[in-house]
């Protein structure tokens, strides 16, 4: 478990991190989500103890990161910058830290297995590509056997195959028991990983709910019409109290009914559809209407940014 109560970070004038509250719990992967520079590494940075916190506390199973005996056995975790010297081969990497932390050397071998190293365990790390790079990272991170895992944007770099291969381990870490708090400034990743979402903006918590419940909250569903008797369709439904927009490719949205009755309440009126189509508004939109209110918010406390820095802030890698 960690827990973070009113954590804070500034640089200067900037808030990095405001006052973030927050809970990450066993058993469940948890996302953290925002757009480029909302916090979120310096978030992580403060659980590990590598920054101090300007205001707030962090604790890991109740202890500061500094407090806890061995570490690595306790919290393992892969940050953005790897320091790592780059004429040592990925084994003597991981030797030097199992064997600087009271880890037994065979499961050095384990870890390389665990994360498909093996093969290049010898070579130099010199010579890795970003996505060995990130699976040397995490078999650090997997090094102590650690019950709570922290991944900072693993799915960086990495291609389709990396990807897929970092969901489906983070999801087993999670199913064996243990804490899993990963950060990605993509939307579509989190909702194919996460079980749980921390949203943050500018450094302010947006959102702390389980996936399924962002999704019900946050995606707008909507029955996409198209007819050939448009001006007939527009004037049936606002005949039956039901209201359409138009799409701008000649189809009408229509929200807040079913396709059911919209198709029944045609047929009564004999319109011809060409299309009746249940629709859901991408979580991609809710993640920016979210992050974007919060830029509306702090537009006026002082930082200005305008939403569409933003809209393409959080696409960049
Ligand atoms: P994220 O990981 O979500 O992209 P970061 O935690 O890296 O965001 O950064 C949050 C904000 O803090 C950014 O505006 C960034 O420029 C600023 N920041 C991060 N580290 C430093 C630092 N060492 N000095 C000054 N500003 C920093
Ligand atoms: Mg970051």
């Amino acid at each position: 478990m960690i827990e973070l109560e009113g954590l804070t970070k500034r640089y200067g004038e900037k808030v990095a991190v405001d006052s973030l509250t927050f809970t990450v719990r066993p058993g469940i992967v948890t996302g953290f989500l925002g757009p480029n520079g909302a916090g979120k590494s310096t978030t992580m940075r403060m659980i590990l103890g590598l920054d101090h916190p300007t205001a707030g506390d962090v604790r890991i199973d109740g202890t500061h990161y500094d407090r806890l005996r061995q570490p690595l056995t306790r919290i393992g975790a892969l940050l953005e910058a790897k320091a790592m010297h780059p004429g040592r081969s990925a084994h003597n990497h991981l030797l030097c830290l199992a064997q600087s932390n009271g880890i037994p050397p065979r499961r050095v071998h384990e870890v390389l297995d665990a994360v498909g190293l093996t093969a290049v365990a010898r070579k130099k790390a010199k010579g890795f590509s970003l996505g060995m790079g990130q699976r040397l990272g995490i078999a650090a991170a997997l090094l102590g056997d650690p019950r709570i895992l922290m991944f900072d944007e693993p799915v960086n770099g990495l291609d389709p195959e990396g990807i897929h291969w970092i969901r489906t381990l983070m999801k087993s870490l999670a199913a064996q028991g243990r804490t899993v708090f990963v950060s990605s400034h993509l939307m579509s990743e989190m909702a194919l990983t996460a079980d749980h979402l921390v949203v943050i903006g500018q450094g302010r918590l947006l959102a702390d709910t389980s996936m399924a419940e962002f999704i019900e909250r946050n995606s707008r569903s909507f029955v996409r019409v198209r007819s050939p008797q448009r001006e007939q369709l527009l004037e049936m439904l606002h005949g039956a109290g039901v209201t359409a927009v138009e799409s701008g490719d000649g189809a009408l949205e229509v929200d807040g009914s079913k396709a059911e009755q919209i198709g029944e309440l045609a047929a009564r009126s004999r319109i011809v559809l060409h299309e009746l189509s249940p629709q859901q508004a991408s979580l991609e939109e809710a993640f920016m209407r979210l992050t974007a209110e919060s830029v509306e918010y702090h537009a006026h406390s002082g930082t200005p940014l305008p939403p569409q820095t933003w809209g393409e802030g959080w696409k960049k890698g």
